[in-house]
């Protein structure tokens, strides 16, 4: 069976909606998203214009600051700052990938890590990492909405994660084992790929390999959630990591690809900037949150 994340993400933006009215009665102000967008790599150009597009759907002001590729990391931090100051900002994207002359990691370390909506600023790294509160990765975290909205057990399952990125592959396998699932991660130096995924009663696949994941690498009845996005060269349409045709007449459930993770992960950016924006109108109190927005 199809899990459709596209229906699913419908329905949490039209929710979000109403939760951003209710907050706009409250605090006599929209949530805003700045989005920076460095250079005009097309595929980045197509991302920021489906992340304005839901802000439209939910009621977030949206605002795209683009900057020219030849920007210096200095220049950028001092924009980065700006918004940070901002206080009608309540969430601040930087568009990956960034130029080569552009050091990633020190640059997203400057944001504040209270509107940071993708979840890369350290302090919300280590705060998953430790459980406290935090901003989830977008893609992970709409990982885990679609398997609770379709009532699939995580607690005491064998989860298999293939990929170990920093967006997907890490912080979804953390975001598992917290539900209790026992998790496997496999990679690129992992033998016999196949050994592995067939024991996967939930299998996440985040590799960037067109159709790697075949039938005979799953088992009956697995649950199969393909992250991957690739252009098919012959045909130009996206592809996943899995072999759709062959694995889906086994899987009891799979994501398609498109129509799956991707809408999830707007969605969980939707999520995270409304998350934020509440936050900031109406700060949280408890013990952990305040450990949390002090820093560590
Ligand atoms: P990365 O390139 O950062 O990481 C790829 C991971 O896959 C690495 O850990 C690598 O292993 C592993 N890997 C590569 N080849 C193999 C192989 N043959 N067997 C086993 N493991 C392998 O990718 P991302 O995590 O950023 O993205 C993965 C895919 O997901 C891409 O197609 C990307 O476009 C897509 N994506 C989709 C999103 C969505 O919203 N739908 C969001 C984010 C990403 P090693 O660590 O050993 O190098």
């Amino acid at each position: 069976m199809d899990i459709d994340g596209k229906a699913l993400a419908g329905r949490i933006k039209r929710d979000l909606a109403k939760r951003v009215k209710e907050g706009i009665a409250r605090s006599g102000r929209e949530p805003q998203l700045a989005v920076i967008l460095v250079g005009d790599d097309p595929s980045s150009v197509s991302y920021v214009a489906g992340k304005a597009k839901a802000c439209v759907e939910v009621g977030i002001r949206n605002t795209t600051i683009r900057l020219p590729e030849s920007i210096t990391q200095d220049e950028l931090i001092a924009e980065i700052e700006r918004l940070n100051a901002d206080p009608a900002v309540d969430g601040i994207l930087v568009q990956l990938p960034l130029p080569r002359h552009i050091r990633k990691r020190q640059t997203l370390a400057h944001l504040d890590h209270r509107k940071d909506v993708d979840g890369f600023h350290p302090l919300n790294v280590a705060a998953m990492w430790q459980k406290l509160p935090c901003v989830e990765a977008c893609t992970p975290r709409g990982i885990i909405t679609m398997l609770l909205d379709n009532g699939i057990r995580i607690e005491g399952r064998h989860a298999v994660v293939v990929g170990r990125s920093s967006l997907v592959g890490y912080p979804v396998s953390k975001m598992l084992l917290d539900r209790n699932a026992t998790v496997t991660v496999a990679h690129s130096h992992t033998p016999d790929l196949g050994a592995i995924t067939r024991q996967a009663d939930i299998l996440v696949v985040a590799i960037g390999q067109p159709h790697l994941i075949k039938g005979d690498m799953v088992k009956e009845g697995c649950v199969v959630v393909d992250v991957g996005i690739s252009r098919d060269p012959e045909t130009g349409k996206y592809v996943g990591d899995v072999d759709y045709a062959e694995v889906a007449p086994k899987a009891s459930y799979i994501t398609p690809v498109p129509g799956g993770v991707g809408p999830m992960t707007i969605a969980s950016l939707m999520q995270n900037t409304v998350d934020c924006y509440l936050d900031h109108i109406d700060p949280r109190t408890d013990d952990d949150r305040d450990i949390y927005t002090q820093g560590f």
